[in-house]
């Protein structure tokens, strides 16, 4: 057999796990203990452990269910997210997008995976579809053209944005409007930076209960993603293993006429050209939906 490709990163039951189109194979099992189950470790050695994940043959037929799937980094030291990556979106937003880029956290217990189920636990509950990078070298100051072999992968994630709680108070409250538990799914699995073709032009959409509600390509962004490694990076020490939502583009429902907030019963689902999605169901709280 040949031609698999390259892997992605998934977890799986909590393990980790090399997913193919069509197949794949428990990380543990088939480097004969070699990579631990833990997915956290494969991106602490990420250099060889893609160098290894190169060669390996996939062990099961199809893909894993849906509902095993966990988020692929489940728990990273930090999560850094950008405002107004997107000129549509910064300026159905009202702001200026001169100077440096807007960087948040998502504090990491937010993080779900890629197929949850959200509860519904605010009146102005947003989507925002974004390109997650996924570090895979620790460092510090990287420069620009160094920025992408300090990344392991790319994922989609959804920055879901209580708006009540983000715009109250005298000046917003970014970082925890968007970290209500399940407000960071990030999926479906990590595929690796080094077989993404145009990997600074990809299609970026996701849709509402079948309404599409955000389109565009991540060549709009105002930072690009070696810009952000490297503005972040020259503040903060990057660990393998952190995460980097990279902004929103335009459509979101807080800045509609009217606005549009997520209800229980809907459907989000979330694409990225070549990194799969995340379907995403709202459900009410009382019905205690989890991660
Ligand atoms: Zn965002």
């Amino acid at each position: 057999m040949a031609g698999f490709g390259l892997p992605g990163l998934a977890s799986v039951g909590g393990r980790a796990t090399l997913v193919w189109s069509d197949s794949y194979a428990d990380v543990e099992r088939i480097s004969s203990g070699r990579f631990s189950s833990d997915p956290q470790e494969a991106l602490r050695a990420w250099d060889r452990f893609e160098d290894w994940a190169r060669s390996v043959e996939p062990e099961t037929s199809g893909l894993p269910h849906p509902h095993l799937l966990g988020p692929p980094v489940p728990h990273p030291s930090q999560v850094f997210a950008v405002g107004l990556n997107y000129r549509d979106h910064a300026a159905e937003a009202g702001y200026d997008t001169s100077g440096l880029p807007q960087v948040f956290t998502k504090f990491p217990s937010c993080l779900a995976s890629p197929f949850s189920t959200v509860a519904v636990t605010s009146p102005r509950l947003d989507w925002e579809v974004e390109l997650v990078v996924v570090i895979g070298r620790t460092g510090r100051n990287i420069d620009e053209a160094g920025a992408w072999s300090s990344i392991a992968g790319l994922m989609i994630g959804q920055d879901l944005s209580a708006r009540d709680v983000q715009l109250a108070g005298a000046a917003p409250q970014w970082s925890l409007g968007k970290s209500f538990k399940g407000f960071g799914p990030i999926g479906p699995w990590i595929t690796m930076a080094s077989g993404v073709a145009n990997r600074d032009d990809l299609m970026i959409e996701c849709e509402l209960s079948g309404e599409l509600m955000q389109r565009d390509r991540t060549s709009n962004m105002i930072w690009s993603v070696a810009e952000l490694v490297a503005r972040i990076s020259s503040v903060c020490e990057l660990a393998a293993g952190d995460l980097i939502f990279t902004g929103t583009p335009s459509g979101v429902g807080n800045r509609r006429q009217p606005p549009v907030f997520i209800s229980p019963g809907d459907r989000l689902t979330s694409r990225i050209a070549g990194l799969g999605e995340l379907i995403n169901d709202f459900v009410s709280p009382v019905l205690g939906a989890g991660g």
